[in-house]
């Protein structure tokens, strides 16, 4: 009997997230955001080239000397962005979060630009993700960063791993002053199997605000085997003052 209410409230949810994922698809239609244009996707082809030209990726580079991280010493590599949060960027970013699956392939391919031909972004021995908090993935129904994850893997070719899980409860990022954000996920995540020792790491993320979820999944990352990891994330947000 518990096991039938169980599969039936599963179902359910199941079923919720199918119907809002199906109206939210309405609210973002698919002609080109950007200028308009049919033809089925959130952003043309030709409006998706004229951003790509103007992402400047970097957020963070050990050995390039590029670092606009001001809030954490970073245990990654390096982190690059596929723009600012702003514009179209920010429009599928919100998209993306609010189960509109068409904003997710436009963000994959800027994301794909802005990692360059750097082998450190196309070639990683693994493609791991943020994972969500358990209660945002029941919410929503599936994880944001997964989704972009799974694609940019599909376009370079290389495997993804759910190396990383909680490895504890947390607040949500978004709900913390500065300070709250630096110490909330110190030792919150931990590597559950699957990675290989030695690996270099892509991880990915959909909003870096102060890097201090990225670190501290990275850490987690170096502390599992990694040898190196790089960050890509959709975009990069100036954090608000609280
Ligand atoms: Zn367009």
């Amino acid at each position: 009997m518990r096991y039938n209410s169980i599969a039936s409230k599963k179902s359910v949810r199941m079923f919720y997230n199918q119907a809002k994922h199906d109206l939210i698809d309405l609210l973002y239609p698919t002609y080109c955001v950007v200028c308009g244009s049919g033809g089925g996707h959130m952003v043309c082809g030709k409006c998706l080239s004229s951003i790509a030209a103007t992402v400047e990726p970097s957020i963070f580079h050990r050995k390039g000397g590029v670092s606009d991280v001001r809030w954490i010493e970073p245990s990654f590599e390096s982190a690059r962005a596929a723009g600012a949060y702003m514009g179209t960027i920010k429009h599928l970013v919100l998209g993306l979060k609010n189960s509109a699956s068409s904003c997710a392939e436009p963000l994959a391919l800027l994301m794909v630009v802005a990692a360059g031909n750097d082998p450190a972004y196309i070639s990683p021995d693994d493609v791991c993700f943020v994972p969500s908090t358990r209660e945002k993935k029941r919410e929503r129904g599936f994880n944001p960063a997964e989704i972009l994850a799974r694609r940019i893997a599909a376009h370079i070719g290389k495997p993804i791993s759910g190396a990383l899980c909680k490895a504890r409860k947390t607040r949500d990022q978004d709900e913390l002053s500065l300070s709250g954000r630096l110490t909330n996920l110190e030792g919150a995540f931990r590597v559950k199997g699957n990675l290989c020792p030695g690996s270099r790491v892509l991880l990915v993320d959909d909003v870096f605000t102060t890097g201090a979820t990225v670190d501290a999944c990275s850490r987690a990352l170096l502390a599992g085997g990694a040898r190196e990891v790089n960050v890509i994330v959709a975009a990069r947000t100036p954090l608000l003052s609280k």
